[in-house]
């Protein structure tokens, strides 16, 4: 499954006096590429990536990271930043550059009576839930339990809880990083107040964040969540029920529509829905939903929050082939369904799927400026495709380039950040950004003028 390029380029090698001083300053983990652990080391999330660092340290503290992007600037080395991994077009590693990878920086301190989180960036949303879930808190995080918190927050957010709380970045209260400079700094409301604007979905163009401070709500412990699962032949229909019923649906709920590939190996088109209010209204709003069709399949009801969601853990494992596009649509209009259902029916891997997932109620009630994140409304639309066969490439990439080429007329504008591919170029940052793009070129400029972190969906420096 992991990929072997037919030629191999040599992996570039730091003299040993460097890594020596390297291995001496920085307190964590130093691996570099003839050391045992390497291979496993250098892997990330999505299988297609298959690159070879230089170096790739663990930090344990702040020193180290300081000690690292020093270390990465005097050896003239590029920066990839690494939390959960999950990035799918792989800019948490990099060739012959060094790897910044938080796992064993997974610590969090809840203080219930503050209803607040502080957070390592190498924590994973299952173990943030879990930890804050012990106190009858959450707050909106990623809806796949080991994708992590660090490259999620910092490009914006979506999930189960945005209906009620907004997006995870309008969560953030305070975040702590390395810059470019090496100086350690606290971006808040009230300290840095235009760094704190640029992080909340500029990325990791900013420096390396050590900490990550969040507001937390009372959530559950039950909500009422789950899915329904409509037959393939039934899609369109049950798409077009879906459109219809969101535009009447209290901001609260948060609803996804996915074309997908049932565990019985059978297409069909599934409506998975959380209402972390009150539980007999919950099950009144969804109603509806649970009589249209019927339904094939029924899991809607109340739940535990932490099975929410862990609920689609199994449906995007690591470690597959991937490839993925994303748009906007402003409604799932029936051109939408027109162009999805068509383009599913014609899926090369029961692996992948079409994912609608709206952002409304208190994530879209934030102006589009008031962070850096600006797509405050329609739907995140993502055609992922996912396989494990590399002779099946062009197949499943073909896919999804065709699919998205038939929504193009279709399309709001606007890209997720967090979801652009590695042949994604600067037109499609841009276009993730929209007005907010001139702004953080300047905040770039001002905090990292080099460009000393570039591998990532890269704000260029305002040209002065
Ligand atoms: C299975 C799966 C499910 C997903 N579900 C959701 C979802 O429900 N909601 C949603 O909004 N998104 C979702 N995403 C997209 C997700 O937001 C991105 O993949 C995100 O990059 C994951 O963060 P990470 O820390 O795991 O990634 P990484 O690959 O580790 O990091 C991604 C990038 O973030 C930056 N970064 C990471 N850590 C730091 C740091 N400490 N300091 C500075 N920059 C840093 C770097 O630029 C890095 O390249 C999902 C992705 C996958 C693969």
């Amino acid at each position: 499954m992991w990929p072997r390029n037919a030629v191999q380029s040599p992996v570039m090698h730091l003299s040993s006096e460097a890594l020596q001083q390297l291995k001496h300053d920085h307190r964590g983990d130093v691996i570099a590429p003839d050391d045992a652990r390497y291979e496993q080391a250098r892997r990330v999330w999505n299988a297609m990536i298959d690159k070879r660092p230089a170096v790739i340290v663990r930090p344990r503290s702040s020193a180290d990271v300081i000690t690292a992007v020093r270390f990465a600037r005097a050896n003239g080395l590029p920066v990839a930043i690494r939390g959960g991994a999950h990035n799918v077009a792989g800019r948490s590693t990099c060739d012959d550059g060094i790897v910044i990878d938080f796992g064993e920086m997974t610590g969090i301190e809840v203080d219930p009576a503050a209803k607040t989180a502080t957070a390592e960036p190498g924590l994973r949303w299952q173990d943030f839930d879990r930890e804050t879930q012990a106190h009858g808190l959450a707050t909106t995080g990623g809806t796949v339990g080991d994708t992590g918190i660090a490259g999620l927050t910092l490009g914006g957010g979506f999930g189960w809880l945005e209906g009620k709380f907004g997006m995870t970045v309008d969560n953030l209260l305070g975040i702590d990083l390395v810059l470019a400079s090496g100086e350690l700094v606290h971006a808040s409301e009230s300290s840095n107040p235009d760094l704190f604007w640029a992080l909340r979905g500029g990325g990791g163009n900013f420096g390396v964040v050590t900490s990550f401070k969040y507001r937390l709500h009372d959530v559950g412990p039950t909500i009422v969540g789950g899915l329904v699962l409509h037959p393939f032949p039934r899609a369109s229909e049950a798409l077009k029920f879906y459109n219809t019923f969101m535009k009447t649906a209290p901001g609260e709920l948060v609803a996804a529509a996915v074309l997908m590939t049932a565990p019985d190996g059978n297409k069909a088109c599934g409506i998975a829905v959380a209402y972390p209010g009150d539980l007999a209204e919950g099950n009144r709003i969804l109603a509806p939903l649970k009589k249209f069709g019927p339904p094939i399949v029924d899991m809607i009801g109340p739940m535990p929050y932490l099975a929410q969601q862990a609920m689609l853990d199994q449906a995007m494992p690591p470690n597959l082939l991937n490839y993925w596009k994303a748009e906007f649509v402003e409604e799932i209009s029936d051109d939408v369904i027109r162009v999805t259902v068509d383009a599913y029916s014609r899926v090369p891997s029961p692996l992948s799927s079409i994912l609608m997932f709206p952002i409304r109620g208190a994530a879209s009630a934030v102006a589009p400026d008031a962070t850096a994140f600006p797509q405050r409304g329609g739907y995140h639309l993502g055609i992922y495709s996912l396989w494990n066969d590399h002779t099946q490439n062009p197949r499943n990439i073909a896919w999804v380039r065709e699919t998205w080429s038939a929504l193009k007329p279709f399309i709001a504008g606007g890209v997720y950040v967090n979801e652009l591919g590695d042949d994604d170029g600067s037109d499609r940052v841009m276009a993730a950004y929209g007005k907010n793009y001139e702004r953080l070129a300047r905040i770039k400029l001002k905090y990292d003028p080099e460009n000393v972190f570039c591998l990532n969906a890269n704000i260029a420096p305002a040209v002065t």
